[in-house]
């Protein structure tokens, strides 16, 4: 069992109404069972939802912490949504354990699935998102899918 990112199945699930449908993605599932989830929409936030950035965070550790309760993310009007992230991304994580899930496709640039410790990503994002950073403490292997520029904003 993978576990992908529902927008990267093409789920119109991204804090703007859209989705990322990936073919690389479509390539690497082929044969294998899939969990599509988002993280975001089971920690109860809608869709469309104002875009949260990560603040007084470590790069590349940023969801650990805010799991942690010493960072937080803020949406665009400065409300604290940490909560809801950290739910959603809980959630998702024992859904994925109780699958026998072992390998995650996710989304980059994303502050719940990032997943980009060393900052490689030519087009930014955090380093490690709140979903991404449940999974591996729970020894998921994670791998960062680079969705195609046109479905971003
Ligand atoms: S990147 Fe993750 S949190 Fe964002 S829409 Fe896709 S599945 Fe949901």
């Amino acid at each position: 069992m993978i576990l992908v990112s529902a927008c990267l199945m093409g789920q119109p699930v991204r804090y703007d109404g859209r989705h990322s449908w990936s073919a690389r993605v479509q390539e690497l599932i082929q044969g294998q069972q899939v969990l599509a989830l988002c993280p975001e929409v089971l920690g109860g936030l809608g869709t469309p939802r104002p875009p949260a950035r990560f603040a007084g965070a470590t790069f590349g550790r940023e969801g650990q912490e805010v799991i942690a309760g010493i960072a937080s993310l803020l949406d665009e009007q400065g409300i604290d949504v940490s909560g809801s992230f950290v739910k959603g991304a809980l959630a998702v994580a024992k859904l994925a354990r109780d699958s026998g899930v072992r390998l995650a496709l996710l989304k980059d640039r994303s502050p719940s699935c990032g997943w980009d410790p060393r900052g490689e990503n030519p087009r930014g994002g955090p380093g490690q998102g709140v979903l991404s950073a449940a999974l591996l403490a729970q020894g998921i292997e994670v791998r960062e899918i680079r969705a195609a520029a046109k479905y971003h904003p």
